[in-house]
């Protein structure tokens, strides 16, 4: 069997475009939608990944401001920048690049963010509300991924979903969503005995590890639905995901590629969620926008 492709670069496509309309209502009673970035040192990496976000939110109306801060900044001096973003009523929205360098708790900021504008889902109220299902912002990449399957029609009650790596940004809250949509879920991670076991049982795989090519072919049942969602440098400098698409798209029913699959979704789920911000500070959000996970 060849897979069909899932194509996450469309569907983000679309889904900003909705967010723009959305964006053009809010300027029409002169409300600026508004992101704001903090980045601590010089990860090329991190650096790379702001200036998208940052892009992403102008092209659709809403505007963004880099912080870009030395490596030396301490934690005292990032938690008084975030508070001070807090106060600000023109700001909508506030990211904390992630990881951070040095000594700094990353909690400890992540916490100061007032929950209202954590557009990254990462704060407790907001992993709290995710946990017993109520409204909130959700984790950008797995809202991504739900998206992504209901766009494409793809059932999640009833079926059996594997994730693949338990991280607190992707595979638990991606597991926590799946399982609220009526899905069997089996969570696997570095300590799982015999991973092909357990993923060859899902209907829907989910794959978030950061190892390129960890599932081969003979780990997917055929006709399951594959979402690779890891990122992966090869030493030809290609990107490459967790899953070895080659040869798994022979045998699944659909499947992401890497890249044009998740990550333009996380993105996208960034801007929606910034938008959603600055409705609900504008009190225009209704009851079903604010449930998008
Ligand atoms: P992470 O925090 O490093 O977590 C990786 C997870 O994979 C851990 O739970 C780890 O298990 C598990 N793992 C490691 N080796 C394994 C193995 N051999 N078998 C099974 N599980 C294994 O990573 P992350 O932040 O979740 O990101 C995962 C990948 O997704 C990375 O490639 C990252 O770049 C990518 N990513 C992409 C997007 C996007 O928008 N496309 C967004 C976020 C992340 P333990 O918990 O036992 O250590």
């Amino acid at each position: 069997m060849a897979a069909s492709l899932i194509d996450g670069k469309r569907v983000a496509a679309e889904f900003r475009h909705e967010q723009a309309l959305r964006v053009a209502r809010l300027l029409d009673r002169g409300i600026v939608p508004r992101l704001e970035v903090i980045i601590v040192g010089e990860d090329a990496g991190s650096q790379v990944y702001v200036r998208n976000k940052a892009r992403a939110c102008e092209a659709i109306g809403i505007r963004s401001r880099v912080h870009e801060l030395p490596s030396s900044t301490t934690q005292e001096g990032l938690v008084s920048l975030v508070r001070r973003l807090n106060d600000d009523p023109g700001v909508h929205g506030i990211l904390v690049q992630l990881p951070l360098p040095g000594p700094v708790d990353p909690r400890a900021v992540i916490e100061a963010i007032a929950p209202y504008k954590d557009v990254d889902g990462f704060h407790y109220d907001n992993v709290g509300a995710l946990v017993v299902g109520e409204p909130a912002f959700y984790p950008c990449t797995p809202a991504g991924v739900i998206k992504l399957l209901e766009h494409e029609g793809i059932a999640i009650e009833g079926t059996h979903a594997v994730v693949v790596g338990r991280s607190n940004i992707v595979g638990k809250p991606m597991a926590l969503m799946l399982m609220r949509r009526g899905a069997t879920v089996t969570m696997c991670h570095s300590k799982t005995r015999d991973l092909g076991a357990m993923t060859r049982q899902a209907d829907i795989l989910v794959v978030a590890v950061g190892r390129a090519k960890l599932i081969r072919a003979d780990m997917v049942k055929p006709g399951a639905v594959v979402i690779d969602v890891g990122v992966n440098r090869l030493s030809d400098g290609k990107l490459s995901g967790d899953v070895d698409f080659h040869g798994v798209s022979q045998v699944a029913s659909r499947i992401t590629p890497v890249p044009g699959g998740v990550g333009p979704m996380t993105i996208a789920m960034l801007l929606a969620n910034t938008v959603r911000a600055a409705e609900r500070a504008a009190g225009t959000a209704s009851a079903v926008e604010t449930r998008i996970a």
